[in-house]
């Protein structure tokens, strides 16, 4: 299974952040490695430009996330269509911060996910637990019912990304057993065939020990995408 290194620029980013994938794709010598696949998710805003620029460098472009309608009066809203449209090929659904700060269902990311089918593109769905529920030893019966609850059923292509809560920006990690735990009941809970991602404070520094774990097969990067020196390290670090 070709790795997925996936970058997610959150809120951040202008029309000038071209120049830090260019000088991303400088660090491959012109165009990223055949052995990886490599995504950039930026802002909305960003992913038309992104996707003219960069397609025929090896740097896909992602979104966010998507509304699960294809249209309508949905003021401030962007479909899987219009990012389908704009040339991304994957789509976030289901980030911690926007089931926390959105208050995002299960039941409203089955249908986000699904909506990303409807318009051709890959969702990558997030699941994870929080600080408080891994102290009390409930991470699988979270994530679990996160899974079972935010996949379509009839969904053939998806990627999950396992991001603890808790280790996302702060810098803290599970311990690879932890991982590999987690991956190895993710991978029972689904297919054989789909990619399942770590996400949480991945950094150049615990990238290639990560990756190596069983079942590991990618990253969701937040902060280390934002600069192409550390993400170009994590990339390589999949090889
Ligand atoms: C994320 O928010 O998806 C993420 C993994 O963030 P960070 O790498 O900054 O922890």
């Amino acid at each position: 299974m070709k790795p997925l290194i996936a970058g997610n620029w959150k809120m951040n980013g202008l029309c000038g952040s071209v120049r830090e994938i260019e000088k991303l794709i400088g660090l491959f010598d012109g165009a990223a490695p055949d052995d990886v696949e490599v995504l950039v998710c930026p802002p909305a805003t960003l992913v038309g430009l992104f996707a003219t620029e960069f397609s025929d460098e090896g740097v896909g472009v992602g979104g966010q996330d998507c509304h699960q309608n294809a249209s309508g009066a949905h003021t401030g809203d962007i479909s899987a269509e219009m990012l389908a449209d704009a040339g991304a090929a994957y789509v976030i659904v289901g980030h911690s911060e926007r089931r926390a700060d959105h208050r995002e269902t299960d039941a409203e990311v089955q249908a986000k996910a699904g909506a990303a089918r409807r318009a051709g593109l890959v969702p990558i769905i997030c699941v994870g637990e929080t600080e408080s529920e891994r102290k009390a030893g409930r991470e699988l019966e979270i994530v679990g019912a996160q899974l079972a609850g935010s996949i379509p059923a009839d969904a053939e292509e998806f990627v999950i990304a396992y991001e603890p809560v808790w280790a996302i920006g702060t810098g803290l990690t599970p311990t690879l057993d932890d991982i590999a735990a987690m991956h190895d009941f993710i991978r029972a809970k689904t297919r054989k065939d789909i990619r399942i991602l770590y996400g949480g404070s991945v950094k150049p520094g615990n990238a290639r020990e990560i990756l190596s774990v069983q079942n590991v097969n990618g990253a969701l990067v937040g902060g280390a995408s934002l600069k192409a020196e550390d993400f170009a390290a994590i990339v390589k670090a999949a090889l």
